[in-house]
């Protein structure tokens, strides 16, 4: 009987992890995983690396590590369009890809909303590439000041503070000594500053822990503002309205990073395939609502919350469930089963402020702040190697410095 040949679209959180239940639960079955990367990234430590707080290989490793041969076969390649109704897929320097069962995982990407400049200007954090090239491109300005003089070399513009901007200015503001001594200036010359065009920060959490988020930046030195809308950017200038008083102020910097938000990879557009963002609204199964054999999880997919009456956020957690789902849905249908709807009940959400500070609400609604919260942090991060690397990849990238 010839094998169900599955294919799974990347190696992120969700398709890694669907790798792992499909190579230990199916049976008879065929696996070709794609990605791009011969390495699996957490995508969630980004921001460390952008810091230079670790090096690219302490948040990747290799996806051969997952990869059970003789029923996995791997491809270190593009995917370029998905055809639903041919079943096949498009990858660059291969022959297209059939299948009888489809995960599309292929991740995100950073969005600029077409704000004139961003895409020129701003530094993106959407991938271990690019996290490098943003430390590598601070750092050679702070080299720069040792000659140049010149004092935005020195200066740091996050734009957008929602996770990821809030999360990397905490992780810089910890290094900020480092950076100093690399320019040959002190630490309180080094400017950090995060804006974002929201009234408030962080609306998943309670406006007591995000007003401790700001002042714990503040005492390093790192100024996040609010209400303060984006509408250009030019070499080395951030051009933003300031959503009160709707006066129009510059924030020169050597440095300008881009964490505005994501989008779902391009591929999906690509395809033709109808979303929102690169984003698809697919059935409570995970099932794409015009193909019962292909599943669209992690970042490309948009699925409701029906408690909430809006999609869930995109994020680490959600896309391993999404995963877990997507591939014990496959294994029924198989047996001509009937699947499971995916469901996601929260243990909890944190956000870094550095590496031993955090905010975080835990799934009962209980506020943690400080070492608690990020020890909390560390071991939500352990837990999701250990997901999808296992125990070898969680020993050898594991955070277990929980105080330090
Ligand atoms: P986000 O959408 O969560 O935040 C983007 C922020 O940029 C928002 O606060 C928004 O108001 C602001 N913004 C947008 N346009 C702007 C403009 N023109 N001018 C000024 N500000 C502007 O995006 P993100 O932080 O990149 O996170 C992406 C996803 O990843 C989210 O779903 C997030 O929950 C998730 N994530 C989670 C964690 C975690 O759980 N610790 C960490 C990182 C990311």
């Amino acid at each position: 009987m010839a094998k169900t040949k599955i294919g799974i679209l990347g190696a992120g959180y969700a398709g890694l992890l669907a790798l792992k239940v499909l190579q230990s639960k199916a049976k008879d079955v065929e696996i070709t995983l794609i990605d791009r990367n011969s390495y699996h990234n957490e995508a969630t430590d980004y921001h460390e690396v952008a810091a230079g707080s670790v090096n690219a290989d302490k948040i990747t490793y290799p996806i051969s590590d997952v990869v059970k041969p003789g029923i996995t076969n791997f491809i270190q390649a593009t995917v370029t369009k998905i055809d639903k109704a041919a079943k096949t897929v498009e990858i660059e320097g291969h022959e297209p890809m059939t299948f009888d069962y489809l995960i599309v995982a292929l991740g995100f990407r950073s969005e600029t909303f077409g704000i004139n400049g961003a895409t020129e200007f701003a530094l993106p954090m959407d991938d271990v590439e690019s996290s490098e090239a943003v430390y590598k491109h601070f750092i050679a300005k702070l080299e720069d000041y040792r000659t140049s003089k010149n004092p935005d070399n020195l200066k740091v513009l996050i734009a957008g503070a929602g996770f990821t901007g809030m999360e990397l200015i905490g992780a810089m503001a910890e290094n900020k000594a480092k950076y100093a001594k690399i320019a040959g200036v002190t630490p309180d010359d080094i400017e950090l500053t995060c804006i974002d065009a929201a009234p408030s920060l962080l609306p998943m959490f309670p406006s007591d822990l995000a007003d401790y988020a700001v002042k714990r930046l503040a005492k390093r030195g790192a100024k996040v503002y609010t209400s303060r809308g984006i509408n250009e950017v030019k070499d080395g200038v951030v051009v933003a309205q300031n959503m009160e008083t709707k006066e129009i102020i510059e924030f020169p910097a050597g440095t300008i990073i881009w964490t505005t938000g994501v989008s779902g990879s391009d591929v999906i557009a690509n395809s033709g395939i109808e979303a929102r963002r690169n984003r698809v609204m697919v059935t409570s199964q995970l099932k794409d609502p015009e193909n019962d054999k292909v599943y669209i999880i992690g970042d490309v997919a948009a699925v409701m919350d029906a408690e909430s009456g809006r999609p869930y956020p995109t994020t680490a957690q959600i896309a391993l469930v999404m995963g877990h789902v997507a591939a014990m849905n496959i294994i029924a249908d198989m047996n001509g089963q009937e699947g499971e709807d995916f469901k996601y009940v929260s243990q909890g959400t944190v956000c870094s402020l550095g590496n031993t500070d955090a905010i975080g609400v835990l799934g009962n609604g209980t506020k943690v702040k400080g070492y608690v919260a990020s020890a909390l942090k560390k071991i939500i991060m352990n837990k999701s190697l250990w997901e999808t690397g296992g125990v070898k990849e969680m020993l050898a990238k594991g955070r277990f410095d929980l105080y330090h």
